[in-house]
């Protein structure tokens, strides 16, 4: 992890689905033989468990990392190269939640996801229907526009439908 991304390299990784491997872990007999575990993927709220999309876990680092952070933090913290705290990870994890540079790479990070979302499906849809300049154009426009990107991807499969009914009607 200590190569430097390309934008390239992040929208190839952002295009998989996250390191979430199941266990079992190895045990470190120098922690206890404490491990990782997947029950660190999701976080118990009073509303029920919610997903920590960015918690992976590398198995050749036997180490759990912020996918957030790796590939979108400026700085370099333990959540980016790997951290193998077995003990205080609990403690580790609420603190990287908190940080400003960890909420800063989320942001971002589900920013390129929206937009990897948009590309592909609308990439299709274009495909599809042979459109031509202006629909690229839309397609610039809606990069542009975040609100337009939240709403799309917020009705997913259907807002993609509603879109390509949109495009119909500019190429007409
Ligand atoms: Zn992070």
């Amino acid at each position: 992890m200590e190569k430097t991304l390309t934008d390239e390299d992040k929208k190839i990784i952002i295009s998989l689905e996250p390191n979430k491997p199941k266990g079992p872990f190895p045990k470190d007999s120098n922690q206890n033989d404490r491990s990782f575990s997947e029950s660190y993927y999701s976080s118990t709220t009073k509303y029920g468990p919610v997903n920590r999309l960015w918690l992976c876990y590398s198995t050749v680092l036997d180490a759990a990392y912020c996918e957030s952070c790796w590939l979108f933090s400026k700085l370099c913290s333990h959540w980016s190269k790997g951290l193998r705290d077995w003990k205080h990870l609990s403690s580790r994890i609420e603190e990287d939640s908190k940080s400003k540079a960890h909420i800063e790479a989320c942001s971002v990070h589900d920013l390129w996801r929206k937009n990897r979302a948009i590309d592909k499906n609308l990439e299709e849809e274009l495909k599809d229907h042979s459109a031509g300049g202006t629909a690229q154009e839309v397609l610039n426009i809606l990069k542009n526009l975040d609100i337009s990107i939240e709403k799309c991807y917020g009705q997913g499969y259907d807002g993609v439908r509603v879109m390509s009914g949109a495009y119909n009607g500019v190429n007409a």
